[in-house]
């Protein structure tokens, strides 16, 4: 995994690294193309599920060819997918793919919204989805995406027409698009929003349609298009040196932690749309058909328009600054718009392009990258103008303090300003942390107070600097975060954001502590220092009928960024129990609880995340029989160490070291998820996996996927493998065999073991097996047929084979007590009748 890792991100870190983390600057293309843009008074809102739903063809068509003013709303942050790249998931994954999204954007000269909805998993139907999530306030998010960005055009990717055909999510996001386009112009609808916005009618809205929906590539051609609008989103962009579906494949690739690294195609495509609302077309291609996208659009703005085109159709790439005078004027013009929207909408558009004109170099660096509240760090300030430009730095203001400091320097070309600044981070700043994670969400929602906080893809810095410039007479104010810019000798310069962090964090080496029996286990904690000179106590909460000593332990902690480990004994009750144990640091009184998560891969920007320190401990109930396990590592699940926690001795099994001889030792050997999708060797080496077991040995596959198997054969017997799955981790379990050995040896399984199951029960469940299988659990998802393929055993020689689809792989890491006794179970398989002849 590591190495795929490595090699991945080495294809793409020339081509993001940079532009991921340093404040782009623009060259004159760029510049030219920004005009463009900033001519074009249109904005289309392309609308789906998840980070990676989007089609980045269309969403790249309509921010580079038709210049329109062109963003994703991905209703959820994607916490529910796995992750191909590194070990962080659920919340941890929302955020990186989060800040994936916002690469993609930066490719492909979209923005990017999400709405308060949380990817909790797989959903068959949106009437699970619209359950799960609060449908009232993900519909009153869309309004609000709607109102807010106020696009003439939506998007949907999914059809709202097929429930049922794809995830609940993705239909969810269609069926819900279509109910805000009705509700964002009603004032009564969500009437709080119109304190902070107003309504908003989108001219039309159309799906996204392509040969997919429809089955296959002929059926597609046959298929009635007189509803639809057609793209060639192939097209050649002069000015990037690339076609837009190079430029569509960039911007995908930077979904890495999916697998999305991929060819970039070129060449004419089309791309469909289907009209589904709004007001029809008559035959024209123009999406924007009957809306005035020029300048005459806002009143006020034709004068605007007059100078801006002229800069367009004579714009000067050897010198852009001698746009400057033209540029400023229009400014000047643009701030005396009536229209809200649009003036905000074009004056920050034409900010970046006189910035970019003059050549300017605006940027506060903090000498560290990041400190606690009510301390205090250096900040280099650099001013710097590039151009013949008469420019002037009449102050600065640093958002921590309330008056600005003078200057009034003459910023000469090319003459750099610079300043160093003591800056005090006020006692009460806030963190530097995701905003969506700040208060307990729920399985379908994320909870955020801030109406003004929905939608946005990041927490607003909150350390900034004002530059009040004056240019060429005309006073602009540029903010820029404060960064955090160094080198490193075998990557170069680097930027980080600069983060407000608390003054300690604690930490626990691990997520789940299962004891197997009432022995202690030393659990160790790692405190983390945001400031220099820490001094305090750390304490442990945890479940009343558990132990922990000592009861505290001292902290010093001398640098800033150092840490202190300190080794609590944790002592498990008598009986089956679970609880969470919870760090407790006290700083002169002021207790903290949180840890400090940091997030660095080279394709995103540098992220640290504050959740709570918390880990959950089992005292299982649990017997075993036989202890040495082979385990063959399939698509990166924990099991092994999960199964290691509760006492097992598990031996990786390489794929070329499968052979009788070394099969021969285990009491069981364990096949990992999608282990036959992703090992070739596995073809060859199938048969020493079934002669093991017919010579008496135990074998136990995981679930793997019927597409692309490696062998024709996964099992001794006939063995078909389907795509049922039951999503609701909650679903009834039925006991259709209550009296096999796998369900009461050595532990008794009832339906009590199925208690407490998270995200999903199991997935791609065979559907058909020959007689020789004994199927042991029947369950199913609401309003569905009863799916006995969940587990299913069979003898074979002397051995016993057993195929599982249940998600071992996703209970254990989340510690779930019966997911183990059942799983203690199936390695015990066939000890039983060796127990009886021993004796
Ligand atoms: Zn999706």
């Amino acid at each position: 995994m590591f190495q795929i890792r490595l090699c991945i991100l080495f294809v793409f870190s020339c081509l993001t690294t940079l532009s991921a983390q340093q404040p782009k600057k623009l060259n004159s293309s760029e510049i030219y193309e920004a005009i463009q843009k900033l001519n074009v008074l249109g904005s289309v809102l392309y609308i789906a599920a998840h980070p990676d739903d989007e089609n980045t063809r269309l969403i790249s068509y309509m921010s580079n060819q038709v210049k329109a003013r062109t963003a994703y709303l991905s209703l959820t942050r994607g916490d529910g997918g796995q992750n191909l790249i590194g070990p962080e998931i659920r919340e941890l994954l929302g955020v990186i793919r989060t800040q994936e999204l916002l690469a993609a954007r930066r490719v492909d000269g979209g923005e990017q919204r999400f709405s308060r909805a949380n990817d909790f998993g797989y959903s068959k139907h949106p009437d699970e989805t619209l359950v799960i999530w609060n449908k009232d306030e993900v519909l009153s998010d869309v309004v609000w995406t709607i109102r807010n960005f106020k696009p003439d055009i939506i998007i949907n990717r999914f059809d709202h027409r097929s429930p049922g055909t794809t995830h609940g999510h993705h239909t969810s996001s269609a069926m819900l698009s279509m109910e805000a386009f009705d509700l964002a112009n009603d004032a009564s609808k969500y009437a709080s929003q119109l304190q902070l916005t107003d309504t908003w009618q989108p001219k039309r809205i159309f799906f996204n349609t392509s040969w997919w929906f429809y089955g296959s590539q002929e059926k597609f051609e046959e298929a009635d298009k007189s509803n639809m609008l057609n793209f060639d989103i192939g097209v050649f962009y002069p000015s990037k040196g690339l076609s837009n579906n190079e430029v569509a494949a960039i911007a995908s690739s930077q979904h890495l932690c999916q697998g999305f690294g991929r060819l970039s195609q070129r060449g004419t495509q089309e791309e469909y749309i289907e009209f589904l609302k709004g007001e029809p077309l008559n035959g024209s291609n123009n999406i924007f058909e009957g809306i005035d996208t020029s300048w005459s659009r806002v009143k006020g703005g034709k004068a605007v328009g007059e100078i801006l085109y002229k800069v367009e159709q004579n714009f000067n790439f050897r010198n852009p600054a001698t746009h400057l005078p033209q540029l400023l004027e229009a400014y000047k013009l643009l701030q005396n718009i009536e229209d809200k929207h649009w003036k905000s909408v074009k004056t920050k558009e034409l900010k970046t392009i006189i910035e970019a004109c003059a050549g300017l170099y605006l940027e506060a660096s903090a000498n560290v990258p990041y400190t606690a509240p009510n301390t205090t760090v250096s900040l280099n300030i650099e001013a710097l103008n590039r151009s013949n430009a008469t420019i002037d730095l009449v102050s600065y203001k640093l958002s921590t303090l309330n008056s600005g400091t003078s200057k009034n320097m003459k910023m000469q070309n090319n003459q750099r300003l610079n300043f160093d600044e003591g800056i005090t981070i006020p006692n009460n700043a806030s963190y530097t942390t995701p905003y969506w994670l700040n208060k307990k969400s729920t399985l379908g929602m994320y909870h955020v107070d801030n109406q003004d906080l929905i939608g946005r893809p990041e927490t607003p810095r909150a350390v900034f600097v004002n530059f009040n410039l004056n240019i060429e007479g005309t006073p602009i104010t540029f903010t820029k975060p404060v960064i955090y810019r160094y080198s490193e000798p075998d990557k170069g310069e680097l930027y980080r954001p600069f983060e407000i962090i608390p003054e300690v964090s604690a930490s626990i080496s691990d997520k789940v502590f299962i004891f197997d029996n009432d022995q202690q286990k030393e659990i160790e904690v790692t405190v983390k220092a945001g400031r220099d000179a820490i001094e305090g106590y750390v304490q442990m909460a945890y479940p009343n009928d558990w132990s922990v000593f000592p009861q505290k332990q001292k902290i010093e902690i001398v640098n800033k960024g150092d840490v202190q480990k300190v080794v609590f004994t944790v002592i498990p009750p008598k009986t089956q129990s679970e609880g969470l144990i919870t760090p407790m640091v006290n700083i002169n009184g002021n207790f903290y609880t949180d840890e400090l998560i940091e997030i660095d891969y080279s394709h995103i920007p540098f992220q640290t995340v504050l959740m709570p320190s918390e880990s959950k401990v089992v005292r299982l109930d649990i017997e075993k029989r036989g202890n040495n396990i082979g385990y063959i590592e399939g698509a990166g699940d924990v099991v092994p160490e999960s199964l290691r926690q509760i006492g097992y001795n598990i031996t990786i099994i390489k794929p070329e070291q499968i052979s009788a001889e070394n099969l021969v030792n285990f009491d069981a050997v364990v096949v990992g998820i999608r282990a036959y999708n992703i090992l070739d060797e596995l073809k060859f080496k199938q048969k020493f996996l079934l002669d093991y077991v017919k010579e008496g040995g135990n074998l136990i596959v995981q679930y793997n996927t019927n597409r692309r198997l490696k062998v024709d054969d996964l099992a001794p017997y006939h063995l078909q493998l389907s795509r049922d799955r039951v999503t609701d981790e909650n679903a009834s379990v039925t006991i259709l065999n209550p009296n096999h050995s796998l369900l009461n040896f050595p532990n008794k399984i009832t339906t009590q073991d199925f208690e407490g199951w998270v995200q999903e029960r199991g997935l791609y469940f065979p559907n058909e097996w020959s007689e020789e299988f004994t199927p042991l659990l029947s369950m199913n998802d609401k309003g569905e047929s009863s799916k006995e393929g969940s587990l299913l055993v069979a003898k074979y020689g002397k051995g016993n084979y057993i195929y599982t689809g249940l998600s071992f792989f996703r209970e254990f890491p989340a510690g779930v007590s019966g997911a183990y006794r059942l799983f203690a179970n199936l390695l015990s398989a066939g000890k039983e009748e060796t127990n009886k002849l021993k004796n």
